[in-house]
């Protein structure tokens, strides 16, 4: 893939000698281009004739499904910022981008997005978590943290350091009782914010704690974001299901990888007379992964332990790590790691700045 990338300069060389230039970014990830272009705000009719002359050059290269270029100028609103801005230099040493990502909320997503975050560090990677769930941006409760983020010397956001993960949501900008009314470029305007304009510096890992569901934020953010792969959590009861696999579709449109489906509050084990119940079904989101021919990465129990570490600010990865669940979620993040592996290996998502 990064021949693709070469390849695609060497296009826009020919197109104009001073295109390349005007590369901000470039990202080959999943048969896709996103190319972040510097732009004159003035001159919108000229940029916006050259993004379509792009297009359709580059869509020409052999293996690429589709080709997106997005126009920055550094000086526009905020509001337009988020509409064209897709890739700059905030995640430009950031390896791998996974999202975390449910069809409705209250299934765990969050939970387990900071749990496998904490795992695959455990496992040697560096790693980022960015909550991009600002409806309920949950993160800053989960690492029983709310300091404000500091700025870099080149004005950037520094993301918050806590056990050994670099951590960025609204959450730590605004106070927690404050009412989020979110229209959806506002979200996306977040979001970019949050993945562009913060020094996520080099990492292995970043995990997206997608916003719940699959409306046009998640779609635009799925086809934006360049995702390396994505993990659907659900319960195993049908109506998270059917949300589940709408999740799944919506990600296999814009050609994300699907890494694997986790099950969250599978069984529930009685503390007292060790009895095992099944509070939202069993095995149900196993079943749907085999149909939805997807990987089935694990599941998690419905656990008092689990929800307690989580109230109280350190998640179990850490304050239990004998835990079955944290057992748990260790597998489930070697899991996680070879599937991007293997898929990196037959095509490797490649960021570089010019
Ligand atoms: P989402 O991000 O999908 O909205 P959360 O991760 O915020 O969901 O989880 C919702 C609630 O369920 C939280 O109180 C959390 O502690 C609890 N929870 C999540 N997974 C489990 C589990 N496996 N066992 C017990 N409680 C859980």
């Amino acid at each position: 893939m990064s021949d693709v990338k070469t390849l695609a300069i060497e296009k826009l060389k020919l197109l104009n000698p001073e295109y390349p230039e005007l590369i901000e970014a470039i990202v080959v990830a999943n048969k896709k281009i996103y190319l972040s272009l510097k732009t004159d705000k003035t001159k919108i009719d000229k940029f916006t004739r050259i993004k379509l002359q792009i297009e359709k050059e580059l869509s020409a290269i052999d293996g690429i499904d589709s080709v997106s270029v997005s126009l920055t100028s550094h000086s526009e609103s905020m509001q337009s910022k988020a509409d064209t801005r897709a890739v700059t230099s905030g995640i430009s040493e950031v390896r791998n981008i996974i999202s975390v990502a449910s069809g409705k909320g209250g299934v765990g997503k969050s939970t387990i997005s900071i749990n496998l975050a904490v795992a695959i560090n455990q496992l040697g990677f560096s790693v980022g978590l960015l909550d991009a769930d600002v409806y309920g941006p949950s993160i800053p409760k989960l690492v029983g943290d709310r300091q404000k983020p500091k700025k870099s010397k080149a004005g950037k956001i520094l993301p918050i350091q806590k056990y050994n993960i670099s951590l960025m949501s609204i959450g730590f900008l605004v106070p927690e009782d404050s009412p989020m009314i979110w229209r959806g470029p506002m979200v996306i305007t977040a979001v970019s914010q949050m993945l562009n304009d913060v020094e996520w510096g080099q990492l292995d890992y970043l995990i997206v704690d997608m916003p719940p569901g699959t409306g046009d934020v998640q779609l635009t953010m799925a086809q934006r974001v360049p995702m390396s792969g994505a993990v659907i959590v659900s319960t195993p009861q049908d109506l998270a299901l059917i949300d589940a696999i709408k999740g799944i579709e919506m990600f296999k449109k814009v050609n994300v990888p699907i890494l694997g489906m986790i099950e969250n509050m599978s069984t529930f084990i009685c503390p007292n007379c060790k009895n095992e119940s099944h509070i939202f079904g069993f095995e149900g989101a196993k079943v749907e992964a085999k149909n939805q021919n997807v990987d089935f990465l694990g599941d998690i129990p419905l656990e008092i332990d689990l929800r307690e570490c989580s109230d109280n600010g350190k998640p179990i990865m850490l304050s239990k790590t004998d835990s079955t669940v944290s057992k748990k979620f260790l597998e489930i993040a070697k899991l996680v790691k070879s599937k991007i592996e293997d898929n990196s290996n037959s095509e490797k998502p490649n960021i570089i700045i010019n």
